[in-house]
């Protein structure tokens, strides 16, 4: 009997004992092809040797020096390549052990910003419907997904949700992409002034939706004019890259591509590949610097920030992502796989949408492709396609809830981008046979 308290308490998952490339085997010698890189995770696959060899070296030095007293050497580097890296004017990197950490520090760091600038009221987050910010109790009130909120609501802070944007599902007949994205870009705008500006912290927002909605990007101009209502009404802009950032869109971070910067990003799951857990909040010298002037001291804190050989493994992959052209290889065979994908999937009668962004890649599946009715939760089928694609030897990531939270179902990839064009056939092989044992 395992001791484990595994994520699904009624089943038991095989042990997963070796890595090799874009593969998984587990202890009876079954080889899974990782076509979603865990969840958005595995972006160098599972067997990279200067990763390794960065972490070894950083525990031959010292494997960890407690942030209260002691910077490191790797976490000094790691903060300068992604400073070198990142958009606008982030300035500052706050190191966590993973994607909610990220966030929950955003959060406080956020409003802690506003209480040394001597603004107190301003208390309230806006976030977006069917988002997905992480499941400790700050990021989780910030997500806007019904399901996971349900059994925690009386514990979660109060927190606006506006409409998310998906051009396949509610861009209206005769509305342009950009007229739609401005009309829901400007609800950012009415929440704004119902609450009343002196009160809001804040908007957070995925440049590109991966959990809740399966690699949704937004329309041309949605951001554009989300950094103009937060500037015209001086709140902050917290963009969650913890899943679309670290190359994974074909830029290091997803928001390049739609020409805007925030004023703290979040990114995790691909900065330490999965070889050590890591995360950070980036934010700017302006948000840095009213600490600075301030009380002089960030009220928050974990025993984990900056580990030195977590910060080495970061260190070791946003080397490899940008000056090792792993990110530029993302972009390319994100076009490989998208072209795959409609080939294989672009006429089938349940797969109402494929979207995406460089290695992140999302199939909408619908009861109906001509009204896009979506399929009975009932039949679960997304739960039915994520252990057919497994017993195939394929892990990928179906949810359920895409719509509403509620009703919908797709699929995300998110392999490793050092993936070839045969292994992109073979996943889309194996989703193929997935899919027929499904949903025909
Ligand atoms: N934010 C986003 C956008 C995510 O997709 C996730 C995880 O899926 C998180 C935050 C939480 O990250 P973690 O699971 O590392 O705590």
């Amino acid at each position: 009997m395992s001791h484990v308290f595994p994520r699904h308490t009624k089943s038991t998952a095989p042990l997963a004992v070796k890595g090799d490339g874009i593969y998984i085997l587990d202890s009876e010698g079954k080889r899974y092809l990782d076509g979603s890189g865990g969840a958005a995770v595995s972006c160098l696959g599972h067997s990279d040797a200067d990763v390794i060899a960065a972490i070894k070296d950083q525990i031959d030095n010292i494997a960890f020096a407690h942030t209260g007293f002691f910077s490191s050497e790797p976490a000094e580097r790691l903060a300068d390549r992604l400073i070198a890296h990142a958009p606008g004017s982030l300035d500052r990197v706050y190191f966590t052990s993973g994607g909610s950490e990220a966030v929950e520090s955003a959060l406080k760091m956020a409003r802690q910003y506003f209480v040394e600038k001597g603004e107190p009221s301003r208390s309230h987050f806006i976030a977006r419907r069917q988002s997905y910010h992480g499941n400790t109790l700050g990021a989780l009130a910030a997500g806007g997904n019904a399901w996971r909120r349900e059994k925690f609501n009386p514990l979660l802070i109060d927190v606006s949700h506006i409409a998310p944007v998906h051009e396949y599902r509610w861009r209206e007949d005769g509305e342009t992409a950009e007229e739609y994205g401005l009309r829901v870009a400007n609800e950012l705008e009415a929440e704004i002034q119902r609450l009343g500006a002196e009160n809001v912290i804040g908007f957070i927002a995925e440049p590109v939706v991966g959990a809740t909605m399966g690699a949704v990007p937004p329309v041309k101009g949605y951001f554009k004019r989300i950094r103009e209502i937060c500037d015209q009404y001086g709140i902050l802009l917290i963009l969650d890259e913890v899943m679309c950032g670290m190359g994974r869109t074909g830029t290091l971070f997803a928001c390049e591509q739609d020409g805007i910067a925030p004023d703290i990003v979040t990114i995790a799951k691909g900065l330490g590949a999965g070889y050590q857990p890591i995360g950070a909040a980036i934010c700017t010298s302006e948000i840095y610097d009213a600490f600075v002037n301030g009380s002089g001291f960030f009220q928050h804190g974990h025993t984990y920030i900056g580990h030195p050989t977590a910060t080495a493994a970061g260190d070791a992959v946003v080397k490899k992502l940008t000056e090792g052209g792993m990110v530029a290889r993302a972009a390319q065979q994100g076009e490989v796989l998208d072209a795959a994908l409609r080939e294989a999937f672009g006429q089938h009668p349940h797969i109402g949408d494929i979207r995406g962004r460089g290695m992140f890649r999302g199939l909408e599946i619908v009861a109906d492709r001509a009204t896009k009715e979506p399929m009975d939760p009932a039949k679960a089928v997304n739960k039915k396609l994520k252990a057919a694609a497994f017993e195939a030897g394929l892990v990928c990531y179906p949810m359920g809830g895409t719509i509403d939270g509620q009703r919908g179902d797709h699929i995300l990839l998110a392999p490793p981008f050092i993936i070839s064009d045969d292994q992109i056939g073979e996943l889309v092989d194996k989703l193929g046979t997935a899919i027929r044992e499904v949903l025909g």
